[in-house]
């Protein structure tokens, strides 16, 4: 078997995210056999330095011998039982874990599987807070131009749109729209906004300190408290997506700390089990929780669950993660690193063809011109997989999210590839 039989059976049978089905393959895709550290090796033996961290989940890199080993401890219990209406024993090891590390007072946590999910949980606890509360009319979110919140209808209205999302316009519900944080000021509107609009807000929802998705846009950590201080005045409920941002990413374990956030409803996601399974959560305050209390099959009572919500493995692994990030080495690697990024990408701009360049934590963004060229951020990334770097562009946009415990060396190496292949393409 080659690695292009391998891209016909994959073409033939699995429909991929966000691709273009009809030249999948002829966009030479990686074709994963198996992963060793911050490395992938494709099914023709050839190895790549995993520079986007398999989209932003893969923290400490692949087949860490400690998360391996807290996986197989699991297995030997038992994989997965359903937390509908009872426990599991890892679960509540994990939970209790997570509990001491997050920014949120007195915290429960409602587990889903993927970051979305969470949104769509923080959404629904939100609208009901208020019902349980018995009062009316409070429905309404407040969201971020430029956010994105994952791709069900729910996180999808919330989300500013981009991607070729707008298909879905008819389906996706109203939202107030702050601007986005590319615009000077973004906080400040928002928390205006807050108060004009309290009588009808349930919540705003937003990506502390930086915007993934849009392109790593990041509004001051300062300016978040204007937003903290509306919401505590109006009682709308504070809402911060970590699902990109939590779990070290921007250098601290999460971006709320930076901002000094307290968030009512906090979403995690991603590096939640460092990479290894689906998991993602809704941690509410207890402000929040207790209006959820009443008799038993009361209808304050929260009516949403998912099958896989609360998985054995996952928080088995979740729960020795965050023991190693804890430990604090993994922190600070991320910030030398992210000095060390920030000082090798500055002289790219100079070059005609960079727009801008964008980098909190390891969250890093190089932006192209593609005003002549649309494809260019495709075609630079392209020529950064064929030198064994793999990487992944938005739109106009080279992402650069890797692995956490990247050493000094791969940082060099994933900016002498970015170099070489800009130069390949001409841009
Ligand atoms: C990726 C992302 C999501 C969606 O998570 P999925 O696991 O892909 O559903 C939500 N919010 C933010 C900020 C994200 O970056």
């Amino acid at each position: 078997m080659t690695n292009d039989d391998w891209t016909a059976r994959d073409a033939a049978v699995v429909w991929h995210g966000f691709t273009q089905m009809s030249c999948y393959a002829d966009n030479a895709p990686v074709i994963v056999e198996r992963g060793e550290g911050r490395e992938l090796i494709d099914t023709a033996g050839r190895r790549y330095l995993d520079a986007i961290s398999s989209l932003w989940v893969t923290t400490l890199g692949h087949r860490v011998p400690e998360l391996d080993q807290a996986l197989r401890e699991q297995i030997d219990r038992v994989a997965h039982s359903t937390l509908l209406g009872n426990g599991n024993r890892i679960v509540i090891e994990f939970a209790e874990a997570l509990a001491r590390a997050v920014p949120v007072d007195e915290p429960h946590i409602a587990f889903a599987s993927d970051g979305a999910s969470a949104v769509e949980q923080a959404l629904k606890i939100a609208f009901q807070y208020w019902t349980n509360r018995g009062i009316a009319g409070r429905t309404a979110y407040l969201a971020f131009g430029d956010a994105y919140h994952g791709d069900t209808i729910g996180s999808l209205s919330l989300g500013a749109g981009g991607f070729g999302t707008q298909i879905f316009d008819p389906l996706r519900f109203p939202v107030l729209r702050a601007p986005s944080f590319s615009e000077p000021g973004a906080l400040d509107t928002a928390a205006q906004m807050v108060r004009a609009h309290r009588d009808i807000l349930a919540a705003v929802v937003v990506e502390p300190l930086v915007q993934g998705a849009a392109g790593m846009l990041s509004a001051p950590a300062e300016s978040f408290r204007l937003l903290a201080a509306a919401c505590e005045e109006t009682g709308v409920l504070l809402v911060c997506d970590e699902v990109a941002t939590g779990f070290g990413r921007t250098g601290t374990l999460f971006a709320s700390e930076q901002c000094a956030l307290r968030p009512d409803l906090l979403c995690l996601g991603k590096g939640i089990t460092g990479g290894y399974l689906p998991m993602s959560a809704t941690v509410a305050n207890r402000k929040v929780f207790d209006t959820f209390l009443g008799p038993d099959l009361s209808a304050n009572t929260f009516y949403h669950g998912h099958s896989y919500g609360g998985n054995a493995l996952a928080a088995a692994v979740a729960l020795r993660h965050l023991q190693l990030l804890q430990s604090g080495a993994i922190l600070a690697n991320v910030r030398e690193r992210s000095a060390q990024l920030h000082e090798a990408l500055a002289p790219l701009a100079r070059r005609a063809s960079v727009r801008d360049i964008r980098l909190i934590g390891l969250m890093g963004a190089v932006e192209l011109d593609t005003s002549q060229e649309p494809r260019l951020a495709r075609r630079v990334c392209a020529a950064m997989v064929r030198r064994g770097v793999l990487s992944r562009s938005m739109g106009p946009v080279i992402t650069l999210v890797p692995p956490l415990t990247i050493t000094a060396a791969e940082i060099e190496r994933i900016v002498a590839t970015l170099i070489a292949a800009l130069d390949e393409v001409g841009a």
